[in-house]
């Protein structure tokens, strides 16, 4: 069934995934099920999209209650569980407004999309310029592959979107000297997750802020993956010590509903006025529903407490193994987002750990990415070090 399955997917899906060859039917907490029966332990998570697990009863309920009232209106009306979502995003963070939409992609548009209309409004035109991080990830619409700094996503698809610039990660005075009189934002990842989990630098991150407000720039934080939890805290930027003026997110945020956000300040958000930005899908009452149940879970139920426990465990683990497997090069992460560099092909290691029965992915070539559910517990990350333990020495001979 599994292979007769898969043959109609290449018969009829456009071929842009390189997808592992088995059917998922069924998830519940941090495990899936294939088509077969065979049970998986999940350290993707849907890339890092159901933090909460699979089938939440929080959510399938908030989900189920609001479906039986209203799937939909549309954003020439008000509705209430957009209003209460919203409100419960600013509660949380430094914002003061929300705009909402349907992916990572999107809510970076919308990010861009303010930064050089607040420009405009403030300074006038002419100063529109965006200076974003080498080896990032946007997204991949034509503008956030504009933004996005690994040039192998945009191949034949140019001629990219003008307005941006890139400059090394981490690097203060690259940023200094980028900087002109057209700049009118800095982009970046606090985690650079599909770049190969590079954690950004607490003085860095710091003199970034710094330098933007004396320059009267905006600085907008893509946490379309380290938000809501991932890192142990609601929103990455916590750690830093920082606030930004912009931040996206998305992934997470509706344990698996597609939901976006823009969150700014509402200095910034004055420049979106009617008319000046919309979605037509946007923040609708099923996803609004999504986005209630899970921040929701994720303030009482202790969720990012098991994060930051969990999280701590799993390094432990990682950094032994680091120590008994020379081509293990680098540990890297916060919270439960861990990238293990490689200094053999990830890809075969990742195809191995799945006939083993855990799921989890690649990214850059060289690092095993490791998202699990924040509800994991030590147990299963016993499961997961333990394998990885087998894996790793079978490599080495
Ligand atoms: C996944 C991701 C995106 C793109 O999100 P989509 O929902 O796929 O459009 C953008 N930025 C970051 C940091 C991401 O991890």
């Amino acid at each position: 069934m599994q292979e007769e399955l898969i043959k109609k997917a290449t018969q009829y899906l456009a071929n842009t995934y390189n997808r592992f060859p088995i059917v998922i039917t069924k998830g519940e907490g941090c495990w899936l099920w294939d088509v077969n029966g065979r049970r998986y332990l999940d350290f993707l998570s849907g890339i890092a999209v159901c933090s909460l697990g699979h089938a939440h009863v929080n959510v399938v309920e908030g989900l189920t209650a609001q479906a039986k009232k209203l799937f939909h209106v549309s954003n020439l009306f008000y509705m209430e569980p957009q209003i209460k979502a919203a409100q419960m995003l600013v509660e949380h963070s430094f914002g003061g407004k929300v705009f909402f939409c349907n992916s990572g992609a999107e809510a970076n548009e919308a990010a861009i999309k303010l930064a050089r209309r607040y420009s405009w409004v403030k300074h006038g035109e002419g100063r529109n310029e965006i200076i974003a991080m080498d080896n990032s990830f946007h997204g991949r619409t034509i503008l956030t592959l504009a933004a996005t700094g690994q040039r192998k996503f945009s191949e034949g698809f140019e001629p990219a979107a003008p307005g941006f610039c890139h400059v090394p990660f981490n690097d203060i005075s690259a940023v200094k000297k980028a900087i002109t009189d057209k700049t009118c934002a800095v982009m970046l990842e606090l985690i650079q997750a599909e770049g190969g989990v590079h954690v950004a630098d607490k003085g860095y991150v710091k003199a970034l802020r710094e330098l933007t407000r004396e320059k009267d720039v905006l600085l907008i934080l893509d946490e379309v993956q380290t938000g809501i939890g991932r890192t142990g805290t609601f929103f990455a930027y916590e750690h830093f010590g920082i606030e930004p003026d912009i931040m996206s997110l998305a992934k997470a945020l509706g344990n698996g509903f597609p939901v976006g956000a823009m969150v700014a300040t509402d200095e910034a958000m004055s420049a979106f006025v009617p008319g000046a930005h919309a979605s037509t899908f946007g923040g609708n009452p099923l996803a609004a529903s999504s986005v209630i149940a899970t921040l929701n879970t994720l303030i009482d139920d202790g969720v990012l407490k098991n994060c930051v426990d969990v999280g701590k465990y799993l390094q432990k683990g990682l950094l032994a193994l680091k120590k008994k497997f020379p081509f293990i090069v680098d540990v890297r992460g916060m919270g439960l987002i861990w990238g293990i560099e490689l200094s053999i092909d990830a890809d075969a290691v990742a195809k191995e750990f799945l006939r083993e029965g855990v799921i989890l992915n690649c990214t850059k070539g060289t690092t095993l990415r490791l998202v699990p559910p924040l509800i994991i517990r030590k147990e299963d990350i016993d499961i997961f070090l333990e394998m990885a333990g087998r894996i790793f020495e079978r490599k080495k001979g």
